[in-house]
């Protein structure tokens, strides 16, 4: 199973067929991003429209996976809707897992196919199934289907999109395995273009782990790590939705479409709350023994007198801030049912709550009216934004379908760019300051975790620009690896750079393991390429005057320090776009 080359899959869903491909470049781009960034610079095209049906959509594993626990994410990297460029985005689940079993590196599609179809692959085994009666179906429905018709329960993933995807919503996620996704930036789009319904990847093959010595006890004392010391406890214990409470205690939580950043009766959607009140359980990626996912249960009365079904729906803090705070919806189960009904369409949930915070304040505004949002919007109510929200899936007439190709094209047309909260594309939940907006707004992925610039606001007190950015590539080239190995982020703590050398080794890695910084500077200079190629021009990029009107924790923004790190990052991003250092 270790080998020097990448062996790929591509499939043709104009035939139908597919072929392997062996392609080098193992010790020059690792896998995962910069296995994604290197398919997509030999068969990306970079000037032709995302929806043509060349262009490919491609699902990267890393040399780690299967092998060290929370080496557990796919990147997924197309041409996106939202912006027409190039895209990543990561999802977890069992996705990794699978492919690491049917021996495949990565798993290319292009064309389109006929009849709305199902992928289904496995080591030996490739099927494109028509499956029309599921077009339209939602993303639950599908799932369950889709389980009864693909065997090998407990080895296969099963990626699916919803009716966003289907009407190429620039909001549409891929769903992986029901609690993850490939969220942002339009995956789901890019499936619904080509008729692709869902991706079953069947592990149905087996792998040797590595001979030597070094292997089991490296094995076993990352796990210790992972399981016995307290440094993954945040993340099993209340999760991510804990920093709903100290974001909101630091007046750094957006609310209410960024008007403010507190509210003061976030005590109804805090993770304590979520805990308390709404937890069911908790379960976790494939080959993750720490178990950060979250799931809340839904109580519905389907007969009288007191009869229930209950449905589980997964929560973090990200989809609690865009769907709550951002909405002024501050009660856990209505944020649950949200939830839900995003989850159902297939929308990406951030997104969706954020654009639907804008819409909202667009109404008060009056630049919009019924007429466009079918159903009266006001902060807190959240009935209104359940029909919203399917509006939004749906497409369901013009303002909702523009809407669902970014906050920022509907606001071309009715106005509000100002209050837009679009980061390049709607905002994470962390309204910490100047250096957070700049890193979102510029970052590859426009995504809170392309570097950690939220954190960088509240440890830092000075206003060195140059600093700042420096803090935000070398961070950025250290996450680019951890993102080639496929790491969840959450353990960056633990894959620290010493012991993904060891890991290497062990696996029998050692060029990648001599060579890490320099294979991590090459694919983040690839996948600047790859975006600049596609027509980034982080000079252009205009962060919306709400942005430079909200008071964080810090007090007031400062827009000449936010200026200076825009201009600052932009030229770096443009010096690592056009280094002649590349896979
Ligand atoms: S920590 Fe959470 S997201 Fe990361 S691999 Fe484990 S379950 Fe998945």
């Amino acid at each position: 199973m270790i080998r020097d080359h990448f062996r790929v899959l591509k499939i043709d869903l104009a035939t139908g067929r597919g072929q392997v491909e062996e392609i080098e470049g193992r010790d020059a781009c690792a896998g995962g991003s910069g296995l994604a960034a290197l398919l997509f610079g030999r068969l990306g095209l970079a000037d032709r429209s995302w929806e043509d049906p060349e262009q490919p959509l491609i699902f990267a594993i890393g040399p780690l996976t299967g092998y060290f626990p929370l080496m557990s994410k796919v990147v997924c990297a197309f041409k996106s809707p939202y912006h027409d460029q190039y895209a990543e985005s990561h999802g977890g689940g069992r996705a990794a897992l699978s492919m690491r079993f049917a021996d495949l590196d990565a798993l290319v599609i292009t064309g389109k196919a006929k009849r709305p179809s199902c992928v289904v692959v496995g080591s030996r085994k490739l099927e494109v199934k028509d499956v029309h009666y599921l077009w339209g179906r939602s993303v639950q429905r599908t799932g369950q289907m889709l389980r009864r018709m693909v065997g090998g329960s407990g080895h296969r993933s099963i990626l699916r999109i919803g009716p966003a995807g289907e009407n190429r919503s620039a909001m549409a996620c891929i769903n992986v395995d029901t609690y993850r996704h490939f969220g942002r930036l339009g995956g789901g789009a890019v499936m619904g273009a080509k008729n692709l319904k869902a991706i079953a990847i069947v592990g149905d093959g087996s792998f040797d782990l590595p001979a030597g010595k070094e292997y089991a006890p490296l094995f076993q004392k990352i796990y210790g790590q992972l399981t016995e010391t307290t440094m993954m406890d945040k993340y099993h214990n209340l999760g991510t939705p804990i920093n709903v409470a100290v974001l909101n205690g630091i007046r750094a939580l957006p609310c209410r479409n960024l008007q403010r950043t507190s509210d003061e009766a976030i005590s109804g959607i805090t993770g304590e709350t979520f805990a308390e009140r709404a937890l069911l359980r908790n379960t976790a990626c494939a080959g993750c023994p720490v178990g950060c996912i979250h799931l809340g249960f839904l109580r519905e009365k389907f007969a009288e007198p007191h009869q229930y079904l209950y449905r589980q729906v997964t929560y973090d803090h990200e989809p609690i801030f865009a769907m709550g705070s951002m909405l002024g919806v501050l009660d856990a189960f209505q944020v649950l049912t949200l939830l839900e009904v995003a989850e159902k369409a297939g929308l990406d949930v951030m997104s969706a709550g954020v654009a639907l915070a804008w819409a909202t304040e667009a109404s008060e505004r009056g630049l919009i009216s019924e007429k466009e949002t079918l159903i009266p919007l006001k902060f807190g109510d959240a009935g209104a934004y359940a029909a919203a929200v399917k509006h939004l899936g749906l497409g369901a007439n013009d303002f909702y379908r523009l809407l669902g190709q970014g906050t920022l094209k509907a606001a071309e047309q009715y106005g509000g760019a100002d209050f837009a909260c679009v980061l390049g594309q709607e905002m994470g939940g962390y309204a910490t300051g100047e250096v957070f907006f700049v890193s979102q707004a510029l970052g590859l992925r426009h995504s809170h975790l392309d570097a950690g610039g939220y954190s960088y606001d509240q440890k830092q007190k000075g206003k060195d620009a140059a600093q700042a950015v420096e803090f935000l590539v070398q961070d950025e080239k250290a996450r680019v690896f951890l993102t080639s190995m496929v790491s969840c982020l959450f353990a960056r703590e633990v894959y620290k750079e010493a012991a993904l050398a060891d890991c290497l080794n062990a696996v029998g890695y050692r060029n990648l393991a001599e060579n890490m910084d320099s294979v991590a500077r090459r694919v983040q200079n690839m996948r600047w390429q790859m975006r600049l190629k596609t027509g980034f021009d982080p000079g252009s990029v205009k962060i919306p005057e709400r942005f430079k009107q909200v008071a964080t924790w810090k007090g007031a923004i400062d827009p000449e320090y936010l200026n200076s790190l825009q201009t600052n990052y932009a030229q770096r991003i443009r010096e690592m776009g056009s280094s002649s250092e590349r896979g």
